[in-house]
């Protein structure tokens, strides 16, 4: 076979003799094997650029740069982007003191005074647990069509880690007036599995970590949380705000304008008829 083959080609290209027909054959054999390494190679390439770029050579390849205005989670374990979502990773712990942790952590401190809505303090019998939630949100949100209702549970991400809930109490969409009571000097308090979380004004972000103009977080659907007041100073109510308890303009982490969510004094708090946007995943 190899032989015959040989032979075609020294009939083929009618080499002047037998050793000059050798070191060519030798010479195809080598360029034959280079191929064999570098087709596969190339053939990767091709597959990879496939998904990740768009028609133009010239366009970069998806950014997965973090923006600056995610590292605000100061609460975070990590934040990563792959270009479309943000992943964060948080262990849920508040980074203040509450009743809530157990006696003997550092961050202990009894309470005994008022609380949000004017209510005397009554610990609830839930201690904060640490557990972890992985919180994917949309790198660019979008308006969603069809907008969908905010469950019981997390609904979005607090600069120091802490998750927030929406204005219900559970089961069944409870008003949480009956639980505003529990709510701790900072406005938390954890839920029967330890889940601490804020559905009103988190006061250690309005008056330590931030302002009451200033970033809060995030909701699922990738948007911005601001505190209760814009900017300018002017406190915010209901009326300047849509049914999902937002508004667009500009802020200082977004110069350009975005819609962005704020917390109120007033009932719903934070959210209203559900996410503006399309909500990304928790997992855990
Ligand atoms: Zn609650
Ligand atoms: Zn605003």
């Amino acid at each position: 076979m190899f032989y015959s083959l040989f032979k075609i080609r020294t009939k083929f290209f009618i080499f002047p003799s037998p050793h000059s027909s050798f070191i060519l054959m030798n010479l195809l054999i080598k360029t034959l094997r280079l191929l064999a390494i570098l087709l596969p190679l190339v053939f990767v390439m091709a597959c990879s650029q496939d998904e990740t770029t768009t028609p133009t050579p010239t366009t970069p390849t998806s950014d997965t740069t973090v923006p600056e205005v995610y590292k605000k989670i100061y609460g975070a374990s990590s934040i990563t982007s792959d270009g479309t979502y943000i992943t964060i990773k948080t262990n849920g712990v508040p980074d203040h003191k509450s009743p809530y942790f157990a006696s003997g952590n550092s961050l202990y401190i009894a309470y005994s005074g008022t609380t949000f809505g004017g209510y005397n303090f009554a610990k609830n019998p839930n201690s904060i647990v640490e557990q972890s939630a992985i919180y994917k949100i949309p790198l660019k949100p979008q308006a969603a069509t069809i907008k969908s209702a905010t469950p019981l549970g997390r609904i979005g991400v607090a600069l120091n880690g802490v998750p927030f809930f929406n204005q219900y109490a559970g089961p069944n969409n409870q008003e949480l007036t009956g639980e505003m009571a529990s709510f701790d000097q900072f406005y938390g308090h954890p839920q029967q599995s330890g889940v601490y979380h804020y559905h009103v004004e988190p006061l250690h972000l309005t008056q330590v970590k931030s302002t009451k103009s200033g970033l809060m977080g995030f909701l699922m659907d990738g948007f911005p949380v601001y505190g209760p007041q814009e900017e300018n100073g002017t406190t915010v109510t209901n009326s300047s705000l849509d049914v999902y308890h937002g508004h667009t303009h500009a802020t200082v982490d977004f110069p350009a304008g975005i819609y962005h969510y704020h917390f109120t004094t007033a009932a719903p708090y934070l959210n209203g008829n559900g996410y503006y946007g399309t909500p990304g995943t928790i997992s855990q």
